[in-house]
């Protein structure tokens, strides 16, 4: 889960750390009146969407005035800000986050997240702060500086320094750096995050360090422990098939191709959009029902895989373990007659009960396609759809 730049600053404040005052508004004259409040020469109007690059696609704007913080509100807020992070379709600007402007001397990166691989914490800081850290690690890597954190040790004062020195930081600026990075720290631990990004950590004029814009990823499967960060969820911000699908504890990714599939188990979901391609068909989505799959939920998984208007077909690809094939064939027309299915639908079942299962399929008198096992489903399903596409 993502938080917005607003919810990630007021969650660093609880924290101590320091961040640039501002005021989230709705509107054109809320953002007016936040920027008078604020009282600022300057202040900088930031469209609200869980992306990066907003400044580059133009939705970080300096204003002089209450009045110019009202017409940048005006020309973001309603639309859609494309960025090189969110695809064609961009993502709906609701709020935007009105912030005093920061007189910048030096722009930092700084970030904490997590390496599987050596299974600690890792900081990663550059001098290179501002631009997108993948360019500055492709071209300049000597530039980028990284501390592993052993989380059962905690981070180290003398860690916090070795960063400091790296990035050439001097006199009281080191103090302040070392503990608002203790700081990052504990908050990147306390709320479970998977990432915590600061990119520009600014130095300014009177030698404040100060986190201009901040990225903070929340881990998922932590949301159950973390109920306060659980309510800022911006669901606008999301697929709304994917919002939906988590609600009935579904795992559905949507993509681009046009044939939906519903599988149990994320290995052979992930097998079946492979054999999918193999047969030169496209996957519209990755769903894994999971193990305890009732007819409810495959009515849902249906419901959901079919409302997306670009799915021709459709391949049920179940491995009855736990879960019988009979209850599954049962679930599956119930479904299918339920949401007054208009695709081809092609299902393969395997496993306990199949015989049983295939024998509800074959009497349900509904245009079900069966498949004997995984390689003739996906040749049944993407034949279909191509037939479907030529006519
Ligand atoms: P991002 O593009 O989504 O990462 O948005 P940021 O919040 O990082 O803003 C992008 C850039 O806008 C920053 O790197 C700064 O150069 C600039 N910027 C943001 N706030 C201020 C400010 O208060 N004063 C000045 N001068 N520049 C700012
Ligand atoms: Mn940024």
């Amino acid at each position: 889960m993502n938080l917005h730049e607003y919810q990630a600053k007021q969650v660093l404040e609880k924290f101590g750390v320091a961040v640039p005052r501002g005021i989230v508004a709705s509107t054109p004259a809320e953002a007016e009146a936040a920027a008078k409040d604020l009282g600022t020469a300057i202040t900088v109007v930031k469209a609200q969407v869980h992306s990066g690059a907003r400044g580059k696609a133009g939705g970080v704007i300096l204003c002089k005035s209450p009045e110019e913080a009202a017409e940048a509100a005006k020309k973001l807020i309603g639309t859609q800000l494309v960025t090189h992070q969110t695809g064609a379709e961009g993502l709906p600007v609701h709020k935007v986050y009105v912030e005093e402007g920061s007189d910048i001397a030096r722009e930092l990166y700084l970030s904490i997240t997590l390496d599987r691989e050596k299974s600690c914490n890792f900081i990663m800081a550059s001098t290179e702060g501002g631009m997108d850290i993948e360019a500055v690690a492709e071209e300049t890597p000597e530039k980028i500086f990284t501390e592993n954190v052993d989380p059962s040790v905690g981070l180290w004062p003398y860690q916090c320094r070795n960063v400091a020195f790296k990035l050439g930081l001097k006199g009281k600026q080191v103090n302040d750096f070392v503990k608002l990075l203790m700081n990052l720290y504990k908050c990147y631990e306390d709320i479970d995050a998977a990432m915590l990004e600061i990119n520009p950590l600014v130095v300014t004029g009177d030698d404040e360090i100060k986190v201009l814009d901040c990225k903070i990823n929340i881990d998922s499967n932590a949301l159950y422990r973390q109920k306060e960060i659980h309510e800022m969820d911006d669901e606008t911000q999301q697929d709304e098939r994917e919002v939906k699908a988590a609600k009935f504890d579904l795992n559905y990714i949507a993509l681009e191709g046009d044939i939906g599939c519903m599988v149990n188990g994320a290995g052979l979901a992930m097998a079946t959009m492979d054999i999918i391609k193999h047969y030169g068909g496209q996957p519209a989505n990755f769903l894994d029902v999971g193990g305890g799959a009732t007819e409810e939920r495959v009515t849902e998984a249906f419901k959901i895989i079919l409302s997306d208007s670009n799915v021709k077909g459709i391949l049920v690809n179940i491995f009855g373990g736990i879960m019988k094939c009979d209850i599954i064939a049962n679930g599956v027309v119930a479904a299918a007659k339920q949401v007054d299915l208009a695709v081809p639908l092609v299902v393969r079942l395997e496993g306990t009960n199949v015989q049983a299962g295939k024998e509800i399929l074959a009497n349900s008198g509904l245009p079900i396609i069966t498949a004997d096992d995984l390689d003739d489903a996906a040749q049944k399903v993407v034949a279909k759809v191509a037939e479907l596409k030529a006519a």
